[in-house]
């Protein structure tokens, strides 16, 4: 029974609502951890440790994380909440839950900061991506709720590869995007509600579109993805 919503659940209904019943109607399908996500949540550990206990930034173990040292001590006199937790009742019909990276007072705007670990910058969100991103959407919602100021919303890019300047994509909420979000939020969550009800597989619609995406989606085996396969095979055909 589906309890609670995540901005990653909103994004995963976002591409493929089936991929989203898999998981959490019919509880199939276990999440592993990747090399790259260990790293991404020791990262974020240590940032975590850096502004709540003052503790240094181990950086002979993460070299990469030298540029961005400068920053993150430029902003310590800033910050509002570190890792901050939020449950919201009465946003949507489902209880909404996340954790928030790192939030600043910046006089007339919250700043809400989301670290972000990669492997290229080539992966980096635009700004305008940015503003429809639910995860985006969801905080500086919840933000904008909590604070009562307009919202900078920001992934903080560090890459993992190199050591390389960190890269801060920030996009603005003002009171009328905030509204924009809540309107296409509300709307996803309306038609979570519904897909929820389904109890039978097949009658989940699937999304072919991402099924290869951010290394291949484990219910591959599971769905039928032939009419995508088709359909490149068939624009592969037209250059040939
Ligand atoms: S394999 Fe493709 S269609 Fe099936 S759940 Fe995953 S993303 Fe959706």
């Amino acid at each position: 029974m589906v309890t609670h919503i995540s901005a990653s659940q909103i994004k995963t209904f976002r591409s493929c609502n089936k991929k989203w019943w898999l998981e959490k109607v019919a509880c199939v399908g276990e999440r592993h951890d990747t090399p790259s996500t260990l790293l991404g949540k020791a990262v974020h550990t240590a940032i975590e440790e850096f502004f709540k206990s003052n503790t240094s930034l181990n950086l002979s173990l993460y070299p990469f994380l030298k540029p961005s040292l400068p920053w993150l001590e430029s902003v310590k006199d800033r910050v509002v909440g570190v890792e901050v937790e939020f449950r919201e009742r009465g946003l949507f019909t489902f209880e909404t839950i996340g954790y928030i990276d790192l939030v600043l007072d910046e006089g007339e705007y919250i700043h809400v900061i989301d670290h972000k670990t990669t492997k290229s910058f080539y992966w980096c969100k635009s700004e305008l991506e940015l503003l429809s991103d639910p995860q985006a959407q969801l905080y500086a919602l919840v933000a904008y709720r909590r604070y009562g100021k307009p919202v900078r919303f920001s992934h903080n890019y560090i890459c993992t590869q190199a050591v390389a300047e960190p890269r801060l994509v920030t996009c603005v909420f003002k009171p009328e995007e905030i509204l924009r979000a809540v309107i296409k939020l509300a709307s996803t969550v309306e038609q979570i509600e519904a897909v929820a009800l389904i109890q039978n597989e097949g009658a989940v619609e699937p999304s072919y579109d991402f099924c290869n995406a951010f290394g291949g989606c484990p219910f591959r085996t599971r769905c039928d993805t032939r009419p995508r396969q088709d359909w490149l095979s068939l624009v592969g055909d037209l250059y040939e």
